[in-house]
């Protein structure tokens, strides 16, 4: 019996001790902590363009005194709209100077998208590059300005930085906004997520503080920034952590698997962040083999469910490197969970654990029905609560109170449930559960099974309305050499009956957010019509 007296709340914390916590500290000033002893190490690596710790800094102060002459002040939006670029850091760090709040989105989206998160966020100016430039709605006096060549268009300038001398001393309380990302988007439409400098500093200093930081990262790593910046997860546990640390950051534009490995092993990447589709590449690509990442000894997977026996695969060809995963969310600001093994003092961890709650946070995990709290071994919904959270949701009131509760516990939706070692287990997200007459069914453990045949490159299971059942769970797989029938047999060895797969569509790709999430309503739209056929 799991409804304990309703008095017993089960709260699980860190292992490691809680800490102070510099979280007075306005978000530029906490990053550039260490400037005065790293000012000549090197910071950014982009090509063939490098910026050490000094330049990296005062640029990013030009570039505040450029913005703040086109009247970008305390409180005002920007939206920084770039692909992973020297520029990005420059324009996040310079927005933090002067008390502003970046916003930042995929430079790959469409007019239509880029336009509503203007409209939400509000913001007065759009730093981009030419190409995305007439994407831009311009109606209400939006400023324009690009980092690359002059673009054609008369309403857009290119950018000019300041002089340091110029830059205003602006009052910033750690209560103030300072990022506002957007959440992925796959469970609904993407929700703005208000971060102010005290969430992020907290969710910085969790991690890389203390005796024993939870993630060690050291002046001499170089740390891979793949995964686009735009996104919480590279945002922080790339940008913000690396700079912290005195690192230097190898920002990569686009991915491409040898350019990728080229540069991995041109630069020596000691550190990578990755999700699951970049897992599957460097465990299963064959062009991998040609290459020297004997240098890596980091590798931090999170954003999506990472599959047991493809941590395995890649534990087997990165012998050198400690594997593990960090557990996220845009609103929890960003990080519910991180892997011990990644400490400087590190603690032994399981495969498919996504790390243990971070310091000076607690979390608990609740009974979907009764909302009681849960001891360990016990799936249930995981909540959080501490400093690093979101302020709440963007203008949407309703939808803040429906995820922080007045005891201050952000609910995550996702279901999972921590171990006798602290040690959590996400199973995935309630949205997502398929449920076939009383039982769930997790897409994300069929996918694992799938991915574990040697002729499926990929996969991904939805629900489809039955009129028995409720719901059944279908899989879309890309395969080779393979009939449904075997696909269907293959999970059915493997699991209770009514997990098993009621159909199996072959595709030739499975549609993924650029950080790597399943989506899943892509899926749905694409049965329905398969269905109506
Ligand atoms: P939206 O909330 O707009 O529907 P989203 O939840 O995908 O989109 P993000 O904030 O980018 O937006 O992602 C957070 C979610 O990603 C978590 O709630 C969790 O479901 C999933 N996630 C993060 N890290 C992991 C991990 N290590 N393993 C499994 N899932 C993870
Ligand atoms: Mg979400």
């Amino acid at each position: 019996d799991v409804s304990s007296s309703p008095q017993t709340t089960h709260i699980f914390k860190s292992k490691l001790p809680d800490i102070p916590l510099p979280n007075n500290l306005p978000l530029h000033k906490y990053c550039f902590l260490k400037l005065p002893e790293i000012a000549d190490r090197p910071c950014l690596i982009a090509g063939s363009r490098k910026y050490t710790y000094g330049e990296t800094h005062v640029t990013s102060r030009r570039v505040a005194a450029g913005m703040s002459k086109l009247g970008i002040q305390k409180g005002d939006v920007i939206m920084i709209l770039l692909p992973n670029s020297p520029e990005f850091v420059f324009f996040f760090m310079a927005s933090s100077m002067l008390g502003a709040v970046a916003t930042t989105a995929n430079p790959f989206y469409t007019a239509a998208e880029i336009t509503k998160q203007l409209a939400a966020s509000k913001a007065k100016l759009v730093v981009t590059l030419s190409a995305h430039v007439h994407k831009l709605d311009q109606q209400q006096g939006l400023k324009v300005v690009t980092v690359d060549e002059p673009a054609a268009d008369e309403n857009c300038m290119s950018f000019r930085e300041g002089e340091e001398s110029e830059v205003a001393e602006v009052e910033i309380s750690a209560e103030d906004a300072v990022a506002l990302p957007f959440s992925s988007g796959t469970t609904g439409l993407a929700k703005g997520v208000v971060l102010t400098h005290k969430s992020l500093v907290t969710g910085v200093a969790q991690n890389m503080e203390g005796e024993n930081p939870n993630v060690y990262l050291k002046e001499e790593d170089v740390v891979l920034c793949v995964l686009p910046l735009f996104h919480i997860f590279s945002m922080h546990s790339v940008m913000m952590c690396a700079l912290r640390a005195g690192s230097a950051i190898l920002l990569i534009e686009k991915f491409e698997i040898r350019a990728l490995l080229e540069e991995i092993e041109r630069h020596r990447v000691t550190v990578a962040m990755v999700v699951p589709p970049l897992v599957v590449a460097l465990a299963k690509n064959p062009a991998v083999e040609e290459y020297d990442l004997s240098s890596i000894r980091l590798v931090m997977s999170g954003a999506a469910p990472l599959g047991h026996q493809l941590e395995e695969v890649l534990r087997n060809r990165l012998p050198n490197a400690i594997l593990g995963q960090g557990y996220g969310m845009t609103e929890a600001g960003p990080v519910l969970a991180m892997c011990l093994g990644f400490a400087k003092y590190p603690f032994p961890t399981k495969t498919g654990s996504c790390g243990t709650v971070v310091r000076n946070a607690e979390l608990k995990v609740i009974h979907p029905l009764t909302a009681l709290s849960l001891p360990p071994n016990h799936p249930g919904e995981i909540c959080i609560r501490g400093q690093q959270i979101m302020k709440g949701y963007l203008n949407d009131e309703k939808a803040t109170a429906a995820t922080i509760d007045v005891d201050g516990w952000l609910h995550t939706g996702d279901i999972g449930y921590v171990d006798d070692d602290d040690e959590i287990f996400l199973i995935d997200r309630a949205k997502e559960l398929i449920k076939f007459k009383g039982f769930q069914v997790p897409p994300a453990e069929l996918e694992d099974l799938l991915m574990s045949h040697p002729s499926i490159a990929d996969a991904a299971v939805v629900p489809q309305n039955d009129d028995a059942a409720g719901e059944v769970p279908v899989a879309f797989v890309v395969g080779f050499d393979l009939t449904e029938e075997a696909v269907k047999d293959f999970i059915a060895k493997q699991v209770v009956f009514y997990k098993r797969l009621h159909k199996v569509y072959f595709v030739p790709a499975i549609p993924k957010s650029p950080t790597g999430k399943i989506l899943r309503k892509e899926l749905r739209a694409k049965l329905a019509s398969i269905i109506i056929q």
